[in-house]
């Protein structure tokens, strides 16, 4: 009887070492097997009514499958694009394609520790709030999520240098407005933003810069990064509520309520905009436009909807522009079921302003 449960016992080990072969076998398989993100190639695009409009497939994270546990609505930016293409509104070669920014770039805005730490898949997860399988190797995290994620920066670049020549730039990505000099959180790794402004300064671009945040999170990356800069205002309209806790001081912040209406919101952007547009006079107006303020976010509590989402965005475009400043406009966070027909929207609505 002994000999007999020594045997079962063997038996059973034997089994449990097989299966974890096996699933090892089959993670090893996948990882090898999955196609390597899309490298498309660069292309400087067209403008369309003074508006460059950036986006590349190659903006899209892949962590076989596991960046589907996050919120991110990954695929977001892809039918953007689309809805924007099937309107008729521009063709496929219309959009700028960036190249990824050079890691060179990222160490001078960034603390250079703090992105050389970034090929660690712990450090890694946690500045994405998402889980990042400890298999994979540095090559693999650069392929599949920091590539990526420079491109989105390079697409915001591109889409500055086309604001400040044609009128308007807009980048179907990027907004990584958590990213701080030496810290990412939030999803967010590089400040998109604070690379551009480098690389217009760097340019020879010396004008006064407004940032409109009106993501529902605070913009504490972006005021991180312009806190002793005075020839940049970061402004941020937010859920107080919300991530991060405890915030950062701006240059100006508006601390919201849940449930906050369209008319509500809309009636205090549009007298800030009166304000700032008085005080900073600003050469380029940058708008993080997050799509995260609709009412089916499931991060937030605002009462917004896609309307009144539009709205927002053509009440900053129409005093960027309408005034003769250069304007800037990235998506950042929308994680809602209506969040990419919204800004596909507002996008849309921004176009044929300029079309008429
Ligand atoms: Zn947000």
């Amino acid at each position: 009887m002994t000999e007999w449960n020594a045997y079962k016992r063997t038996r059973r080990r034997r089994g449990l070492a097989l299966a974890a072969a096996l699933l090892l076998l089959c993670i090893l398989g996948a990882a090898a097997f999955t196609k390597a993100p899309h490298r498309p190639h660069e292309s400087a695009g067209r403008p369309v009514h003074g508006a460059l409009v950036a986006y590349s497939p190659g903006y899209r994270v892949s962590l076989f499958g596991l960046e589907r546990l996050h919120p991110f609505d990954i695929g977001k930016m892809d039918r953007i694009a689309d809805q924007l293409v099937d309107a008729g509104l521009l063709t496929k070669d219309d959009f700028a394609v960036a190249d990824e920014v050079p890691v060179e770039l990222l160490e001078q805005v960034h603390d250079p520790a703090y992105i050389r730490g970034l090929r660690d898949a712990e450090t890694l997860g946690r500045a994405l709030e998402a889980p990042v399988p400890g298999f994979m190797t540095p090559r693999m995290l650069d392929e599949r999520v920091l590539g990526p994620f420079r491109r989105q920066v390079g697409g915001t670049v591109l889409a500055a240098r086309g604001a400040l020549e044609h009128g308007v730039g807009i980048n179907l990505g990027g907004g990584f407005h958590h990213a701080r000099p030496d810290m990412g959180h939030g999803f967010c790794i590089f400040n998109d933003v604070a690379v551009a402004i480098a690389v217009l300064r760097s340019e020879g671009f010396d004008g006064s810069v407004l940032i409109v945040d009106t993501d529902a999170h605070q913009g504490d990356g972006d005021h991180a990064f312009f806190a002793d800069d005075p020839t940049v205002f970061s402004f941020s309209m937010h859920q107080e509520s919300l991530f991060p806790s405890p915030k950062l001081r701006g240059d100006r912040d508006d601390g919201l309520w849940g449930g906050v209406t369209d008319a509500e919101f809309n009636g205090r952007l549009a007298e800030h905009l009166d304000e700032l547009l008085a005080e900073v006079q600003p050469a380029l107006v940058i708008h993080v436009a997050g799509s995260d303020v609709l009412n089916d976010d499931p991060l937030t509590g605002y009462a917004m909807t896609p309307e009144g989402l539009v709205e927002r965005d053509l009440k900053v475009f129409r005093a960027a522009h309408d005034n003769g400043v250069p304007l800037l406009h990235v998506l950042a966070g929308g994680y809602g079921p209506s969040s990419a027909d919204a800004q596909a929207a507002s996008v849309a609505a921004m176009l044929e302003a300029l079309a008429d």
